[in-house]
C-alpha cells in the first residue's frame, strides 16, 4: 500500500539523513516489507501504535497507510523530525511525534499522558544497541496485564532466538526468554535478510510478536530477575552451587526443595515454572 509521499530514498537524500552507526540507525525503504510488518501489527483500524526510532518514517508511513488510528513515535535523531513532520501532514491528527531518548521513558504514564485509549499496540524497527533493554523494560513492568496487548518488533535473530528459547534449545535460553515467556507468548513471525536494510547489518533480523499473558505465573519481578542472574551467571554450574550467590542466601537446598527442584539441575534445564517457584522461594525466604 503506497501513500502520497516520495519515495524514502528521496526523503533521507533531502533531509541529509546519512545513517550513524552509534544510533543503530539501518533504514527500511521496502514497501512491501514495512507493509508487512504493520500488517503483522494488525488489525490497525482501532488502535494506537507506540513506535520507537521511526528515523525517515519508512514503516511510520506503512502503520497509517494500514489504518492505524494513531501512531506515536519516539525519535532521538533530531535530523529526523523534518520528515516525520511531513508524514503527519498527510494523515492529519493521526501521527504524534516525540523528539527524545525512549530509554528515559516510564511508558505506563507516558501514553497516559497522551490520552491513547486501547488497544495499544508497540511496533518497532528497533536500534539495535537498545532492543533488549527497552523489551526488558516492556516485561518488568509492575502493573499486569500491560498497557499494550501486543509488541511486534524487530530484533538481530539471534536476540529474536533468545527471547523465544525453552529449556530444548539450551544455547539460547537464558534471562530473557524466562522473562519473555512468563509474561508473553512469544514467537518468531519471519526473517529479514540484510539486504533488506540501508546500510546493510552483518546479521539477519526477524520480526518478533510478543502476546502478553492475561495471568502470568505468580511471582515477583524482581524475584525472578535475582534468581535468574544467579542461576544463568553459572549456567554450566549445578543449581545447588550457582545460587549460592543470591544475596542472603547461604545454602540453597532449601531453596531448592521448597521450589521442589533437584539441587543437581542446571539453570539451562528448567522451565520458566520452575523458574518462577524458586523466584516464589527466594520471595517468601
Ligand atoms: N524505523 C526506521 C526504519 O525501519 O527504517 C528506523 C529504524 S533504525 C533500526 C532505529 C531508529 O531508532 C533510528 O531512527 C534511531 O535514530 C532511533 N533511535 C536510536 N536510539 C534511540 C533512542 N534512545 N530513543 C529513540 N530513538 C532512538
Amino acid at each position: 500500500m503506497s501513500d502520497a509521499l516520495p519515495p524514502l530514498r528521496d526523503v533521507v537524500a533531502r533531509h541529509g539523513l546519512s545513517a550513524k552507526k552509534s544510533l543503530g540507525q539501518n533504514f527500511l525503504f521496502d514497501l512491501n516489507l514495512t507493509g508487512r510488518i504493520a500488517r503483522a501489527a494488525g488489525p490497525l483500524d482501532e488502535a494506537t501504535i507506540l513506535e520507537i526510532g521511526p528515523g525517515p518514517g519508512g514503516l511510520t508511513r506503512a502503520l497509517l497507510a494500514h489504518g492505524a488510528k494513531k501512531v506515536i513515535a519516539v525519535e532521538r535523531d533530531e535530523r529526523c523530525l523534518a520528515a516525520l513532520e511531513e508524514i503527519a501532514e498527510v494523515f492529519p491528527g493521526r501521527l504524534e511525534i516525540f523528539p527524545g531518548d525512549a530509554l528515559a521513558l516510564d511508558y505506563p504514564a507516558f501514553m497516559a499522558a497522551r490520552g491513547a485509549s486501547s488497544p495499544i499496540r508497540i511496533c518497532a524497527n528497533l536500534p539495535y544497541n537498545i532492543g533488549t533493554q527497552l523489551l526488558t523494560g516492556w516485561l518488568t513492568l509492575e502493573s499486569w496485564p500491560p498497557f499494550y496487548d501486543r509488541l511486534v518488533l524487530m530484533f538481530q535473530r539471534e536476540v529474536a532466538e533468545r527471547i523465544v528459547a525453552t529449556p530444548r534449545q539450551r544455547a539460547d535460553y537464558g534471562r530473557l526468554g524466562v522473562l519473555a515467556n512468563w509474561r508473553c507468548e512469544t514467537r518468531i513471525l519471519f526473517d529479514v535478510p540484510p539486504s533488506a536494510f540501508t546500510p546493510p547489518p552483518k546479521v539477519t533480523s526477524s520480526v518478533v510478536e510478543l502476546r502478553p499473558r492475561a495471568q502470568p505465573l505468580d511471582c515477583r519481578t524482581t524475584a525472578l530477575e535475582a534468581v535468574t542472574l544467579a542461576a544463568f551467571g553459572q549456567r554450566r554450574k549445578m543449581l545447588r552451587q550457582s545460587l549460592k550467590s543470591l544475596p542472603g542466601v547461604g545454602d540453597p537446598s532449601a531453596l531448592l526443595e521448597t521450589a521442589g527442584i533437584e539441587p543437581t539441575r542446571r539453570a539451562e534445564e528448567i522451565e520458566v515454572a520452575g523458574f518462577c517457584a524458586l523466584a516464589r522461594a527466594y520471595a517468601g525466604g
